[in-house]
């Protein structure tokens, strides 16, 4: 199977010089779960602004609608409505299917070339990484041993690190699957948020993050009052109220 396609589109919002900032919203990133079908909305602070963006795997919907969506997604925390907004930047995400081909010949792909990005975040840095190592490694060993790299065995090499990404994608499948009124309740969740926190941190493989998720997305649609999600420090007003999200 080739890759699956995502999206990502994001912007900066500057401070004003005279923001005043809680320091959770210094501190904390926030993924927001019931912003769009199939994705999710993120606000990651840093130095003098904030990074904001959405990420959505294609539905054969491809782009359509994203910068909308991140209009809305910004208009709805309080604390980003003071900032200037810099241009909006998106780009395709080739997010792994486990499966693709990934060299032939003289040629190998690694990083996205490879569709190395990973389905549930839309994450591809370290992926993008991680292959480049493999493929030095792997062209070293291969050329000191006298023979000429075959890009067809590559995959082979590739093999564990595509596994991994399946894993990914199952998350994806099973999360995204749930319908946004119920996405407040995964993300009310404290073994899904751990599981989560835990795969982007690269504490847990996407493999054992998967059967924590997967096991545990029943029990977590069915419990009652479990709608009110974690906290925002992006969605307090200047009066201090907060509402309830599908945060983590
Ligand atoms: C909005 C958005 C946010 C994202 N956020 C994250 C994130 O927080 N964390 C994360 O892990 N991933 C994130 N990603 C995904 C991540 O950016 C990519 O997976 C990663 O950059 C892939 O690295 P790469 O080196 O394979 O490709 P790229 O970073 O795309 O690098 C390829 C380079 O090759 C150059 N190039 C292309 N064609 C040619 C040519 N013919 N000749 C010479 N040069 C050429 C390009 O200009 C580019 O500089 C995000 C993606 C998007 C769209």
């Amino acid at each position: 199977m080739p890759t699956a396609l995502a999206f990502g589109i994001e912007a900066n919002y500057v401070h004003p010089a005279d923001l005043d900032l809680p320091d959770a919203a210094r501190c904390n990133a926030l993924f927001d779960f019931d912003t769009v079908r199939n994705g999710y909305g993120w606000i990651f602070p840093k130095r003098d602004h904030f990074n904001v963006g959405i990420y959505r795997i294609s539905k054969g919907d491809g782009a359509s609608g994203l910068k909308g969506a991140l209009a809305r997604f910004a208009a709805a925390h309080p604390l980003l409505r003071r900032c200037r907004m810099t241009e909006a930047v998106g780009q395709p995400i080739p997010i792994s299917t486990g499966t693709q081909p990934v060299g032939r010949g003289r040629v190998i792909l690694i990083g996205d070339a490879a569709g190395l990005g990973e389905a549930f975040f839309g994450e591809g840095i370290a992926f993008a990484l991680r292959s480049a190592a493999i493929a030095a490694d792997w062209i070293g060993r291969t050329m000191r041993a006298g023979s000429a790299p075959d890009g067809a065995r590559f995959g082979a090499e590739l093999r564990p690190l595509m596994d991994e990404l399946r894993y990914s994608l199952r998350i994806a499948q099973a999360m995204y699957r749930v319908p946004p009124a119920w996405m407040g309740r995964l993300g009310a969740d404290g073994t899904i948020r751990e599981a989560l926190v835990m795969m982007l941190e690269g504490r847990s493989s996407y493999r054992s993050s998967f059967w924590r998720i997967a096991r545990r997305i029943p029990f977590a649609i069915a419990r009652r009052g479990g709608m009110a999600a974690a906290p925002s420090p992006f969605d307090q007003d200047a009066a201090g109220n907060e509402k309830g999200r599908g945060t983590v």
